[in-house]
């Protein structure tokens, strides 16, 4: 079976000062948890490099939260995969719904994001999920289903590629699908997966986030082909963040 992932996205949150809920992190990632599950946490862009250096034996992976197509150039702004690379990540999320949403990106942008992270050596977090419109009109499968068709390069592995399936609805907001709307998704993903990039799919990530909290995880991390969680809110504190590792 798949060895699971409990990821944190700190989104635009956190300072040099937050990095101490990463130490507690590691404190409490003992030998019980470390047998069950790996840890990564994504922080903003400017606290990448410290986080890494702060993560330095503790076997908690470091993510990025978005990258440029390009490696290097004219790019105002913008953060490079290769750039994370070199400031010790080893992952980096692409598609996020509040990239997608605020940001207008596309599905064929998100591929190439994703494709620029595997150029770099990075593991690529694809993200997708449909929105309270779209599930409300019996659409969440063929939206998610055109989503990981359209987002995830052609060469994924489980090495290189982690799904994450987060409903935009779900997002922030408290509320999470049942556990058969989470089956559902999930297998239809792996189904996905393993249609286009053979038998080796089946031992891709995919990873359920929105309103993943302690009370939940258990339920939610239980549900078959998910593999793992990508934390929000509840990744910002090193006592939630292990709670729902330890759901594992
Ligand atoms: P919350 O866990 O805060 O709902 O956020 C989920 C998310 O968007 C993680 O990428």
């Amino acid at each position: 079976s798949v060895r699971p992932l409990v990821a944190g996205n700190w989104k635009m949150n956190g300072s040099r000062s937050a990095l101490k809920e990463l130490s507690a992190m590691a404190e409490g990632y003992d030998a019980g948890l470390k047998a069950k599950v790996d840890l990564m946490i994504c922080p903003p862009a400017p606290l990448v490099f410290l986080a890494a250096a702060a993560a330095i034996g503790t076997r908690i992976a470091i993510g990025g939260q978005d990258c440029h197509t390009e490696a290097s150039g004219a790019f105002t702004g913008e953060v490079s995969a290769e750039m994370l690379a070199d400031s010790g990540a080893g992952a980096v999320i692409v598609g996020h719904s509040e990239r997608r949403q605020y940001f207008k990106e596309s599905d064929a942008l998100v591929a190439a994001k994703a494709a620029a992270a595997i150029r770099a050596g990075l593991a690529a977090i694809v993200c997708v999920g449909e929105t309270r419109e779209e599930r409300e009109a019996g659409k969440a499968l063929s939206v998610v289903g055109r989503q990981v068709a359209r987002s995830v390069p052609e060469d994924a592995t489980p090495e290189t590629i982690i799904v994450a399936y987060e409903p935009v609805w779900a997002i922030g907001t408290g509320l999470t699908p049942t556990a058969a709307d989470v089956a559902e998704v999930h297998a239809l993903i792996r189904k996905k997966l393993v249609s286009r990039h053979g038998k080796q799919a089946a031992g891709i990530r995919i990873l359920y986030g929105g309103s993943v909290k302690p009370a939940n995880a258990k339920e939610l991390m239980a549900v078959e082909n998910v593999d793992g969680a990508l934390v929000g809110g509840a990744s910002l504190k090193a006592a939630d963040f292990l709670a729902i590792a330890a759901a594992y």
